[in-house]
């Protein structure tokens, strides 16, 4: 079989300062002049998109080098070759994520693609008019749009599992919520604005015995934390590559093996049907089913290159780094006397994502000057309108921290939001 990837030597835990070294994009410094060598690059927007190893650069350089051809298609040595590879990449996926068979692990383009197959191919068969889809008001459009579109489709009804002031869900609330016409529950793991780490046995338990399936949105939560699909007996979990230091343009559908096999194909086309005649088709045995056209090769292979880097880093001391610069960016962003906002629960009970808002400067001020020293996070409502209007405001400022993230960095955004401050007072 060939071999694309190349492995890190980190030994674990890790030093976060050596771990940079692995990330060329980390070394870049902004904002030169003459005469200056502009700014360190601080990059705080890992929640939308993270940096990407030498290692995970390295195995695309290698597999377009050395092993590319189209997959499952040719009877030649080099598709052999690429198609060993793409395996072996669903492989090492199944087991990070610890589904039971290769089958449960459909490529898609990423967590997006992943909650609209399901809405298409389940909803569209097993929803009809009087139903009930259960989200949370803390929903990313992406778990949000596709079941508006199926209610459009089906005139099915989503409700919402309310959240607290401080960003968690009413547990409370569930049982009732739950009735008998409840076809699907579909949460987050992790809020990409809040931080809250929602508890998913508790209500994976409870909609089971109501009778409903359950769709989990794990973007912001397999690249940070241990993912066990058959401890946590979800129905479909759905998460994306460029999150977790892969390629974009990849991610990963987990379904139950027994609902993909009862479910319609999503996309038609080549690969993802075992006959086809002048008035219809078959369709492919899973994962293929699911597969339709050119799949996302190449990411696909770099994905399983991130999943070996994340592996040799391990999930439990990235999960702690994280823990330790929330707690830190909380403690800077305390300091300032700027009328503080924190959207979500304290640290303790978080990922590493630090939203806020301040008195003094609007959300897209904050971001726009502390760019001006290299900081870069993100300011807006990230994808999530109803949950910013739940909690009241119009836009915040958000810090989402990766592994690689340093002590230092955090200090350096408090410095520079200190000097944003300043800044904007004088204006
Ligand atoms: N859900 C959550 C919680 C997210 O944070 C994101 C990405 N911001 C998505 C879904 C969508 O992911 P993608 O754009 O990779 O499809």
């Amino acid at each position: 079989m060939a071999t694309a990837v190349p492995t890190t030597s980190h030994a674990v835990p890790f030093d976060p300062e050596s771990i940079r070294g692995d990330f060329p994009i980390l070394q870049t410094r902004l904002h030169a002049t003459d005469g200056n060598s502009g700014v360190p690059l601080v990059y705080l927007d890992n929640a939308a998109t993270t940096q990407r190893p030498r290692q995970v650069i390295q195995s695309l350089v290698d597999v377009y080098e050395k092993h590319y051809a189209n997959v499952h298609r040719g009877i030649h040595w080099l598709s052999d070759q690429s198609t060993d590879l793409y395996e072996e990449a669903r492989e090492k996926t199944r087991v990070f994520i610890n589904a039971a068979a290769r089958e449960e692990v459909i490529f898609s383009y990423g967590t997006t693609e992943g909650i609209n197959l399901v809405a298409r191919s389940w909803g569209d068969a097993n929803v009809k008019a009087g139903d009930e889809i259960l989200l949370s008001e803390m929903e990313h459009h992406a778990n949000l749009v596709p079941w508006f579109q199926l209610a459009e489709r089906t005139g099915c009804k989503v409700r919402h599992l309310p959240i607290t002031d401080d960003g968690q869900l009413v547990l409370d609330a569930l049982p009732k919520m739950l009735t008998d016409r409840t076809k699907l529950v579909a949460v987050t793991a992790v809020s990409n604005v809040l931080g809250t780490i929602n508890p998913l046995p508790e209500i994976i338990r409870q909609a089971h015995a109501a009778g409903a399936k359950v769709l989990v949105d794990a973007a912001q939560s397999v690249p940070h934390m241990r993912t066990d699909v058959q401890a946590l007996d979800c129905d479909f979990l759905a998460f994306s590559g460029h999150k977790m230091l892969g390629p974009s343009g990849v991610g990963i559908l987990y379904g139950k093996r027994e609902l993909l096999d009862a479910m319609p194909p999503f996309l038609g086309g080549g690969s993802m049907i075992r006959r086809v005649r002048l008035d219809g088709f078959e369709s492919a045995d899973l994962p293929a089913k699911f597969e339709a056209g050119t799949p996302p090769i190449v990411p696909a292979i770099g994905l399983g290159a991130a999943i070996d880097y994340l592996n040799q880093v391990g999930l439990d001391a990235i999960h702690a780094q994280e823990t330790l610069l929330t707690l830190k960016a909380h403690e800077v962003l305390e300091g300032l006397d700027a009328g503080v906002r924190f959207l979500g629960p304290e640290p303790a009970k978080k990922a590493g994502i630090v939203s806020f808002t301040m008195k003094t400067m609007h959300a897209h001020d904050i971001a726009q000057l502390l760019d001006r020293a290299g900081v870069a996070v993100r300011a807006g409502h990230h994808c999530t309108m109803p949950l910013h209007k739940r909690l009241g405001v119009t836009a915040s400022a958000r810090a989402s921290f990766y592994f690689y993230n340093t002590t230092a960095e955090v200090e350096t955004f408090g410095r520079a939001l200190g000097e944003a401050l300043r800044i904007f007072k004088r204006k």
